[in-house]
């Protein structure tokens, strides 16, 4: 059973999983597989769906939606195999000297985005990309039904150094019976901004950026691409919605397609202009079942390409520093063919 552990020193929770746990004297070797691994049944493949928990949600090559049925699929949702979190644990936390405790109570599923062996989401047609994004917006809808969830976390990691385990292209979906931190600061951060100006931070971003141009990459009905002007990571890129919402489930589904035109340009300039290098993306929606941030919270996706390591500086101080401007990038995007 993973456990929620209470680090007392930072007031922040922390998960230890080992569902898929090695010995200590086990990592050495881990190291070396995963650096050769290439797992000759894929069990995210089509053909192998017997490999995989039993599915959540299907949608059928017709763009169908189909609970359990079987047949040609274009996505298909289930739970994670190795979960971080576990559906039947009660969130309730108990007292161990000093510190706390809880069972890890949460929702871990898997969103595997093809039956081909394909690894990189910029082999995926853009209209595959909007299904994954409608996916997403089905699961949070359906998670948020369940009252002890208090925020959900959607993210994708690409390539070995971003952690993936599986190379078969796949996101995953954190239903968590907590605030995280990040998200806690975001709610925070803009919130005090909201106190003193009257205004989300995140628009009062986008109106300035959308005058000014520099930091601009694309933008479409919907959605622009930015290099934001406080950068943490080279070429870390937003998606912003250009309307003010704090929850991304609540999208309409005429402006999925716009993400999604977004998301494709985004994959694709890293795989032509830079070879695709590992990254990790995830969308920030605001907590399920809180309403007092609404007017400061603007939920957001970050795309993060692993293109520097974090030193201790960085790791010591949680002061980021990121050895490229927003302003040189964002010039440097803006020549892609991506982005035309
Ligand atoms: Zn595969
Ligand atoms: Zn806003």
């Amino acid at each position: 059973m993973p456990q929620y552990r209470k680090d007392i020193i930072l007031d922040e929770w922390v998960i230890i999983a080992t569902e898929r746990a090695k010995r200590p004297e086990n990592f050495r070797e881990e190291k070396i597989k995963i650096n050769n691994s290439t797992p000759a049944i894929c069990p995210f493949d089509a053909g192998n769906e017997q490999m995989t928990p039993a599915e959540i949600l299907r949608i059928k090559s017709n763009s169908e939606l189909s609970e359990g049925s079987d047949g040609a699929w274009q996505v298909r949702v289930v739970p994670n195999k190795f979960p971080a979190l576990v559906r039947d644990a009660e969130p309730v936390s108990r007292k161990y000297g000093p510190y706390m405790s809880m069972d890890g109570f949460g929702i871990h599923e898997v969103v595997i985005h093809t039956p081909e062996h394909i690894t990189n989401i910029s082999s995926l047609e853009r209209s595959r990309l909007s299904i994954i994004i409608d996916v997403y917006v089905k699961r949070i809808r359906e998670i948020k039904k369940n009252t002890r969830i208090e925020s959900v976390i959607i993210m994708l990691n690409q390539g070995k150094e971003a952690g993936a385990s599986l190379e078969h292209s796949h996101s995953q979906i954190f239903g968590l019976p907590l605030i995280p931190p990040v998200l806690e600061k975001e709610i925070y951060g803009t919130a005090r901004y909201f106190k003193q100006n009257k205004k989300c931070a995140m628009c009062a971003i986008i109106e300035f950026e959308l005058s000014q141009d520099r930091r601009v990459v694309y933008k479409n009905g919907n959605f622009a691409v930015i290099q934001p002007y406080a950068s943490r990571n080279p070429f870390e890129t937003w998606i912003v919605p250009l309307w003010h919402d704090p929850n991304f489930e609540n999208i309409e589904d005429a402006k999925i397609d716009d993400f999604a035109d977004c998301l494709k340009r985004v994959a694709d300039f890293f795989h032509a202009e830079l070879n695709e290098p590992s990254f990790n993306y995830y969308i920030h929606t605001g907590p399920l079942h809180l309403e007092d941030y609404n007017v400061n919270y603007h939920w957001n996706f970050e795309f993060i390409p692993k293109l520097s390591i974090k030193a201790g500086f960085e790791i010591a101080t949680g002061i980021d520093i990121c050895i490229t401007t927003p302003e040189h990038t964002a010039d440097f995007m803006k020549q892609s063919s991506a982005f035309k």
